[in-house]
């Protein structure tokens, strides 16, 4: 975390935005699960995590776009952000830049080492205070131009700890075969263990209290993943098991791992670790693509359908573009991104 700026800003103030979004249903949008979240700060290369580091959160917000097979691109992926940004908030409605006039960057994240996959986590900065909060308000915004999702600043921990498999009981039984992994879980040494090194790593003197805050957000969650093409060969149950996690943030993997290695015994079987997931929609790791729940919302103006598409390498901007708006009915060719961003990449961007 940075230190707050020397002159006390005055607080900010949510905005309403000019571009059509998606408003939050009655209950809001679900928060994706996903641990790279934590690789953000955890797994980058040092010239990136400096630059993150340097930023003023006030005016930066940790974005990142749905993520199709068309945006694996990260440059595709930075205008793609930048041109929604700018048509939820024109520059000539809202002060888009902070007052000293400095210029929006965005920095993406890229994982460390020998990871091909690029993960599209970006640092936009350089936003009006206002619209950095506005932006932090809901995890997801939802336009007829494009869709992306907002992190808060620290990024969570991940609630999501395991997906088991092999446990045949109705999802009308829920509630017993919760009460048997709580029981799992507060017999087994590992856990209990575990959750004591995390008191002690976060001073908290009360171990006992820490298990039992622990066990009590034990939640549990059915799903039902469609095997096959259309579910043609049925349906496999899975539950997924959500808790807290009372260990500090550089040792959730070794928490996710702890807690994956434990063989829950019910009445109704063994429940073991199932094959990971990723949804290569929102990235949350405890569904796949065909059961996330965001496109199926009333309010997700952008699906699959409308999503705008750019080809790898394709600049995204004149696709963005070239959408009519539901207020002018007709292209607007002021739309897209402008091409503000210092560097053409970005500061951040991998350097050799
Ligand atoms: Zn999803």
């Amino acid at each position: 975390m940075q230190d707050p700026p020397p002159d006390a800003a005055p607080p900010p103030v949510l905005l309403t935005f000019e571009g059509e979004y998606a408003k939050p249903d009655e209950k809001p949008f679900p928060l994706p699960q996903t641990c790279t979240w934590l690789g953000i700060f955890e797994n980058t290369m040092p010239a990136q995590k400096e630059a993150w580091n340097e930023q003023d959160m006030n005016t930066a917000a940790i974005l990142y776009p749905p993520r199709p097979a068309d945006y694996a691109n990260p440059s595709v992926c930075a205008e793609f952000l930048l041109s929604t940004l700018e048509f939820l908030c024109p520059p000539e409605k809202e002060e888009f830049a902070p007052p000293e006039g400095e210029i929006r960057d965005v920095l993406p994240y890229q994982p460390a080492s020998n990871n091909a996959r690029a993960e599209p986590f970006y640092l936009v900065t350089g936003l009006n205070r206002n619209v950095a909060h506005t932006l932090r308000s809901q995890p997801a915004w939802s336009t007829r131009v494009g869709t992306f999702f907002v992190l808060p600043n620290p990024v969570p921990i991940p609630s999501f700890a395991v997906s088991l498999k092999n446990l045949p009981c109705r999802p009308q039984q829920i509630g017993p075969l919760r009460t048997e992994i709580v029981q799992n879980l507060e017999n087994n040494a590992n856990f209990i263990n575990m959750v004591t090194a995390g008191a002690i790593d976060n001073n908290i003197d009360d171990v006992d209290a820490l298990i039992d805050a622990t066990l009590k957000s034990v939640d549990i969650k059915h799903i039902s993943l469609p095997r096959g093409d259309n579910a043609t060969a049925g349906f496999e149950n899975r539950w997924n098991v959500y808790m807290k996690c009372p260990v500090p943030a550089e040792r959730h993997a070794g928490w996710i791992k702890m807690i994956q290695a434990i063989h829950f015994k019910a009445k109704w079987g063994t429940g073991t670790k199932a094959d990971p997931m990723r949804c290569t929609y929102c990235s949350g790791t405890d569904h796949q693509r065909s059961i996330c729940d965001y496109p199926a919302m009333a309010n997700w103006l952008d699906t699959e359908d409308t999503a705008p598409q750019a080809l790898p390498g394709q600049s995204i901007a004149p696709v963005i573009a070239a959408l009519p708006t539901q207020s002018e009915g007709s292209g607007n060719k002021n739309r897209g991104y402008k091409g503000k961003r210092r560097n053409g990449q970005g500061r951040g961007k991998a350097r050799n």
